[in-house]
């Protein structure tokens, strides 16, 4: 059986459609479910009897198991179990700015980068729109609470899973639904060119950010295999297509580890790099992990990388730090899980 998550409104009227129904009962389906947040078409008092035990016969509206939550200040860590027992994450934050929800988008991740826990575990499947949209419902029900922001941050490559990404982005904008205004959305890649390509021809106002993590392709490429397949010029003149089609700046990530990408040489290379392009730069101090040997930078270096950024006029931003006691980083809590440590 289908998830009644699973479907953007056009897909509901399409359906409607083809049953010889009125268009309309998709707006009225939506609004009960994303609006009145109502679980059962029993509950759905508009519609006639007949059309409910159709509805019944054909979609579920089965939630996700929530097997753990972690709370520290001004965060929350769910892992939630999907129906074929694979495990997945998403962490709420509170910012002065309002809520918002990291969601992964796959399950395991196949682009291997060095410093990220996801990556241990390799893709074992990509995730449904459904399994995408319900943390953000049973995130809201179990705190109370509504989410005004999502980045994709999580597990996965989210252009490594494009057709349901985007359908996912259909089913949150949708002003008769969820309602999250496509500014407020952040997707993260690791520089799938083709799909920030295909990204950028579909016109969403979706904010991109760009795993960069290295000032040229050497460290790059030992950093992020996927550097190999598209590297940093191309990269770069990709982000720059991408900026002058959409006029939307593109946030640049880069994580700073250790006596690994932190210098000021680095630093110079870095805005040298990106110089002319409209863009800023989030400087994120590195979530150490057990299982990785990466060090997070000093406090007195990030500092110093952020003046050199600054002086050689980049915009930059030093990433708030979100509960390194409950395990923040992508891919912990789930391989904790799973591995008892
Ligand atoms: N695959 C996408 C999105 C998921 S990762 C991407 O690469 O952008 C989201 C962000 O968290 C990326 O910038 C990623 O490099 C970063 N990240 C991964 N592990 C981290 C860690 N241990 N500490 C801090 N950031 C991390």
């Amino acid at each position: 059986m289908k998830s009644i998550y699973d479907y953007s409104l056009s897909d509901l009227e399409n359906y409607f459609f083809s049953i010889d129904e009125k268009k309309f009962k998709a707006v009225q389906i939506y609004d009960w479910i994303y609006k009145k947040r109502v679980n059962s078409f029993k509950d759905m008092t508009n519609l006639k009897q007949v059309l409910i035990n159709r509805l019944i016969d054909e979609f579920s509206f089965e939630h996700l198991e929530i097997i753990s939550r972690l709370d520290d200040v001004d965060v929350h860590k769910y892992l939630f179990r999907l129906k074929d027992d694979n495990k997945i994450e998403a962490v709420l934050m509170h910012h002065d700015y309002g809520n918002s929800l990291c969601i992964s988008t796959q399950v395991g991740c196949n682009m291997s980068c060095a410093f990220c826990e996801s990556g241990r575990l390799k893709k074992v499947r990509n995730l449904t729109p459904s399994e995408m949209v319900l943390p953000i419902l049973q995130i809201e029900r179990d705190l109370n609470i509504r989410i005004s922001h999502i980045v994709l941050m999580g597990i996965g490559e989210p252009f490594d899973n494009y057709e349901n990404v985007i359908k996912f982005l259909d089913i949150v904008n949708e002003p008769k639904g969820i309602e999250l205004g496509s500014r407020h959305i952040t997707i993260s890649t690791c520089g799938v060119v083709p799909k920030i390509l295909e990204f950028m021809n579909n016109g969403k106002q979706v904010n991109l950010a760009i795993s960069l993590h290295a000032s040229n392709d050497t460290l790059r490429n030992k950093l992020m295999p996927i550097n190999k397949a598209y590297n940093l010029k191309l990269l770069l003149d990709t982000i720059k297509k991408y900026v002058s089609k959409t006029n939307r700046r593109v946030t640049l990530e880069y994580i700073m580890l250790k006596e690994v990408n932190d210098s000021i040489d680095n630093a110079k290379e870095l805005a040298n790099l990106i110089k002319g392009i409209n863009c800023y730069v989030n400087l994120i101090p590195y979530n150490e992990t057990s299982h990785i040997e990466f060090k997070k930078s000093d406090k007195e270096r990030i500092l110093k990388f952020y003046d050199c950024l600054k002086q050689n006029d980049v915009n930059v931003t030093i990433r708030r730090e979100f509960g390194s006691k409950v395990m923040a980083a992508c891919g912990q809590l789930r391989s904790n899980y799973e591995e008892g440590s």
